[in-house]
């Protein structure tokens, strides 16, 4: 590709609405541009990027034998009727309506269509597990579109869905998705981390997300620095918190429900009974420390507390002080102030069950500790609670704990019979039995990788691309071409063989000073450049650039080629 042919939309200026840096690079390397609020339009060079996370994608994905589809992005409100979500799923889903008055919505994601077109075509266990995805535009209409692709409301994912006769065939494939996740961030050169993720929305099942390492992340993730251990929680969709709360009145020890002491007198102010178990216990606490919000959830009489009873007895909790709140769970509260983002709360003698634990922010800004246990633990059980902060063991017993900020580009799920059930997609057992598919789904962000990645990778300069995403691997710079001869020679050479050899290489033969040469190739970050000029040339040599080097290096123009190899 030659420059004069290629649009090299570069910008000198900082955009001034782009809050992070790879929502900069990509404007000012000429990646995307704003169409309207969460819309970009990819650019030549920007399409490149994406295209080649594509393809990791997709080879990676039919490695582990998924097989690609293309579903519509255009869905029937019947299907998302009959899964319950067309009402569940809030403002997020953008919905149309056809000349004939019908209800569509533009899919956000694909398992009621996917399970529609499974449930019609399967209909033995001998066809199973069958795993189908497809890469193709999403819509969601983000409350809050930002940082570029990063959180738009048009963007590329990769999605695929598998389906099974048993749990244990799920389980299979989940593992074989997890494994084909990490095989997709290593060859795309990301630091990144799998990490267990809240199921409390859906119940139950496993779920992993794959974090991009990024100090501008929207999420916490805390794993041990000595063992696999690593869990993060999306608070802001399984939270009751955004719920307004009661404005306090009184003083606290007025507002404090009289006679509760333990978790037990708690218990019994919720309703809660004595064997009622419990899986997860999350602890909501406001920029000041005090405790807004503590839910358990557990069997399902819990998860009823949750929605309807708690709202009403936790306002006797809304401004309770850390004190308060050691005196009401019996032990050992945390402050959940500011500077604990990283607190985590596990009770002592409960700790040999812990599942995972995770903390994060929700949208309104509230600290939010989240607790899982392997098992449903029966209440007494956890009824000791201590404080961990990061810097502490883990809970694995391996290594010390470290928090750090994530960006969400993966996410798999184990569903289970969810949507198999709600759509009453089942197949034939080997007994002749009729069960219900036992479901998994798996997403990635395509097009928020390329952001994630610059996060990941720049300097002053711009963006320096790992080499699988790198739009170009060569940039070929000729000084003076269009007055020196030998120079124009030898850089139509170079880049002729180049060509032939398969290499993506950019030719810069546009009439521009070096320094603009230079500083586009750079800002555009290209891993290797070689520049041609007249002086180098009179010695037979070229001047040879890795993105991330300091210095240039001269090399003979005979052993370019092999240089570059
Ligand atoms: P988030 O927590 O960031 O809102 P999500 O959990 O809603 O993401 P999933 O439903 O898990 O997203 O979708 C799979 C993947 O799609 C995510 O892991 C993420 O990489 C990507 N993704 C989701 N929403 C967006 C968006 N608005 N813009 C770009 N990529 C997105
Ligand atoms: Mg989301
Ligand atoms: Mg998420
Ligand atoms: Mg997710």
């Amino acid at each position: 590709m030659r420059t004069s042919h290629f649009l090299v939309a570069t910008l000198k200026e900082t955009p001034a609405d782009a809050e992070i840096i790879s929502h900069r690079l990509m404007l000012r390397a000429g990646l995307i541009r704003k169409l309207s609020s969460g819309l970009y339009t990819w650019l030549p060079l920007g399409l490149k990027v994406l295209r080649k996370v594509e393809t990791v994608v997709r080879e990676e994905m039919n490695r582990a034998g998924a097989q690609e589809i293309s579903m519509p992005m255009i869905q029937p409100a019947e299907l998302w009727q009959e899964s319950g979500r067309w009402e569940q799923y809030g403002p997020e889903l953008l919905r149309i309506r056809d000349r004939h008055d019908r209800d569509f919505c533009l899919g956000p994601t694909h398992e009621e269509v996917v399970t529609d077109l499974v449930r019609n075509e399967i209909s033995s266990y001998r066809h199973l597990p069958l795993n189908l995805y497809q890469i193709q535009t999403k819509v969601r209409d983000e409350i809050r579109p930002r940082f570029g692709v990063m959180r738009s409301r048009e963007f590329l994912m990769k999605d695929a869905y598998s389906f099974h006769a048993t749990a244990d065939s799920l389980r299979e494939t989940y593992n074989v998705m997890h494994a084909a996740y990490t095989a997709i961030f290593e060859r795309l050169g990301l630091s990144f981390r799998a990490v267990l993720a809240d199921t409390g929305s859906i119940g139950g099942s496993t779920s992993h997300e794959f974090h991009v390492l990024a100090d501008s992340g929207e999420d916490s993730i805390a794993f041990s620095d000595g063992s696999d251990y690593a869990a993060n929680v999306e608070m802001a969709s399984a939270m009751p918190a955004s719920t307004p709360r009661p404005a306090p009145s009184g003083t606290l020890e007025e507002i404090a429900t009289p006679g509760v002491k333990t978790i037990a007198d708690l218990c019994q102010q919720l309703g809660i009974s004595p064997s009622a178990t419990v899986k997860t216990l999350l602890v909501e606490g406001s920029e000041d420390g005090s405790l807004v919000a503590l839910v358990l959830r557990g069997d399902h009489e819990l998860n009823t507390i949750k929605a309807e009873k708690l709202e009403g007895v936790a306002s006797p909790l809304v401004m309770a002080d850390e004190d308060t709140v050691k005196a009401l769970c019996g032990a050992g509260f945390g402050s959940l102030g500011p500077r604990n983002l990283g607190v985590k709360v596990i009770a002592d003698h409960a700790a040999a069950h812990l599942a995972d634990f995770s903390c994060g922010a929700n949208r309104d800004g509230h600290h939010v500790i989240n607790v899982n246990w392997e098992r449903d633990l029966p209440l007494p059980e956890i009824a000791d609670l201590r404080e961990v902060v990061a810097g502490d063991p883990s809970p694995d017993g391996n290594g010390r704990l470290q928090i750090k900020r994530g960006i969400e580009v993966g996410h798999i799920f184990q569903l289970g019979t969810k949507y198999s059930e709600a759509m009453n997609a089942g197949v034939l057992d080997e007994n002749g039995r009729q069960v219900t598919l036992h479901m998994g789904c798996y997403g990635i962000g395509v097009s928020r990788i390329v952001a994630a990645a610059i996060e990941q990778n720049h300097d002053e300069q711009g963006i320096v691309w790992p080499t699988a995403m790198a739009p170009f691997t060569l940039a070929i710079v000729p000084l003076n071409m269009h007055k020196s001869e030998a120079v124009a020679r030898s850089a139509e050479a170079l880049y002729q063989r180049c060509v032939d050899a398969g290499m993506e290489v950019l030719l810069d033969d546009r009439n521009e000073r070096p320094g603009i040469k230079f500083a586009d190739m750079e800002l555009m970050g290209i891993p290797h450049r070689i520049v041609i000029g007249d002086r180098a040339l009179a010695d037979g040599e070229l001047e040879y650039k890795g993105r991330r080097d300091t210095d240039a290096v001269r090399v003979p123009e005979g052993d370019a080629m092999a240089f570059l190899h």
